[in-house]
């Protein structure tokens, strides 16, 4: 198992225990991932087709035109600002656009484009002269199935005749009623509710399916069980889209039973690193000098932003009001917030409304935001033996050098025994962390 994927396996403990180390579950990690992030995730890393059938040539294209699209659609496409298509698009798009449909396993991290490339896909695929579901894309939670919609709606926005029909929760359609929209994106539950109970719609003609988010949804409770009784009542010749950000057996084995015949491509992650990472120090005797220099670093932050990460909710509660009491714009994210205040969170610190955000490890995943320039360690990461955790500080600090941008990173030790755990990261990389004096903060570079 790599390290994110075990880091997705971890679910929500400690929701209720503000001293608790916090983490969120999959669906929710995934959820602020796409939130936070402006743009796509570029790679280095050149796409590795796993698995196809010999028979079946492959393609790639490197721009939109080239895959014949409905005009109004390449328009919205084209709306949304992309250029050409990313990396995992390049691939994804010609198969799953091919005639006949060709399926399709594909598995890059969260912000390559998969949703981009599978919703282009629904939309061009509807025969919007039939006034039935023809589309399916399952994903596992409200949140993330609304996320999707979203990105559907904006990309159909010069195809107003394709129709979109949310199946979630709180949707509630007339008993005896027949969908006439073209697609469906809904949560497992409703989709089996209004396709084999209530049959509102015909599973049988749904001739395209789309997995999201794969891996989530087999950590998700009971969710497993109902995509595969889904997936049982589609008829032989509907073409299978899935997806998945991790790529450990357990969801290849989900795959392979969802999906048959298909071509499988791969992006790997690009490894972190702290390459571009200068990293510093600052010796502190109690709680109340290491908010002092929190201050004194949140003065110097100038034209970027800072993310500090403390260990429990408790002090990132504490250092918050501290900190709003004296007039700083902090934004907080914890667990005990609800989905829309996190949204909203994220909103706005992506959007530069605050340029200090404070937040536990339910954020050391995806805050590769290009305009954070400094991450403050208040409390450094320890493993459940209260052991260095050399793997989140990489998350927390690390870049994948796409940005080529530098960082800095601070660590407020405050006992020997930080000391003795910021000496282990230190000697864990291989790279030097720098003594900074607080009371003289112009040393940053
Ligand atoms: P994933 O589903 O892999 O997490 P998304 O499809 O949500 O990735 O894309 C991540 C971000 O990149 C989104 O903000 C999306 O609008 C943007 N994006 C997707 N495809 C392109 C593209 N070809 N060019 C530019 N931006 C893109």
């Amino acid at each position: 198992i790599s390290s994110d994927e075990s880091s997705r396996k971890k679910g929500s403990i400690g929701q209720n225990d503000e001293d608790a180390p916090e983490q969120f579950s999959p669906a929710e990690a995934s959820l602020l991932a796409k939130v936070i992030r402006k743009g796509l995730v570029e790679s280095k890393n050149d796409i590795e087709v796993q698995r196809r059938d010999p028979k079946s040539p492959l393609y790639s294209v490197k721009t939109f035109e080239a895959l014949n699209l409905n005009p109004n659609l390449l328009k919205g496409v084209y709306e949304m600002g992309f250029n050409a298509p990313s990396k995992i698009q390049e691939t994804a798009l010609p198969t799953l656009l091919a005639d006949p449909p060709q399926n399709l396993i594909a598995q890059a991290q969260s912000g390559t484009g998969k949703t981009a490339a599978f919703v282009l896909a629904m939309l061009s695929r509807v025969d919007s002269t039939k006034k039935y579901p023809q589309v399916l894309c399952l994903s596992p939670t409200y949140e993330l199935a609304i996320q999707t919609g979203e990105v559907a709606a904006h990309m159909a926005k010069f195809c107003p005749e394709i129709e979109m029909k949310f199946a979630v929760r709180g949707e509630e359609v007339p008993k005896g009623t027949e969908l006439t929209e073209h697609i469906i994106i809904g949560t497992p539950g409703k989709v089996l509710d209004w396709g084999l109970k209530f049959k509102i719609f015909d599973l049988k003609k749904i001739h395209v399916f789309v997995l999201d988010e794969a891996d989530v949804m087999i950590a998700t409770q009971g969710h497993q069980d109902q995509c595969i009784r889904i997936h049982k009542n589609l008829s032989s010749s509907c073409q299978m889209m899935f997806f998945s950000a991790t790529y450990d057996q357990e969801v290849m084995d989900f795959a392979e039973h969802i999906v048959k015949n298909p071509i499988t491509i791969r992006l790997k992650r690009e490894e972190e690193s702290l390459d571009n990472i200068t990293q510093y120090y600052v010796r502190c005797a109690n709680q109340q000098e290491k908010y002092n220099a929190v201050t004194n670093i949140y003065g110097t932050v100038g034209v970027g932003q800072a993310i500090i990460f403390c260990h429990t909710r408790k002090t990132a509660a504490w250092l918050s009001e501290k900190m709003a009491k004296d007039g700083h714009a902090v934004a907080v994210l914890t667990g005990d917030l609800t989905v829309e205040q996190r949204i909203n969170v994220l909103d706005r610190f992506r959007q530069g409304q605050e340029k200090v955000l404070i937040t536990t490890n339910v954020l050391s995943r995806g805050i590769d935001v290009e305009q954070v320039t400094i991450v403050v360690n208040f409390d450094l990461p320890i493993d459940v033996n209260k052991k260095a955790d050399c793997e989140t500080y990489l998350h927390r600090i690390g870049r994948t050098g796409r940005f080529g941008k530098r960082g800095i990173a601070i660590n407020l030790v405050d006992s020997e025994q930080s000391m003795a755990i910021l000496k282990t990261i230190e000697k864990h990389f291989n790279r030097k962390i720098n003594y900074l004096n607080a009371e003289d903060s112009d040393e940053i570079e």
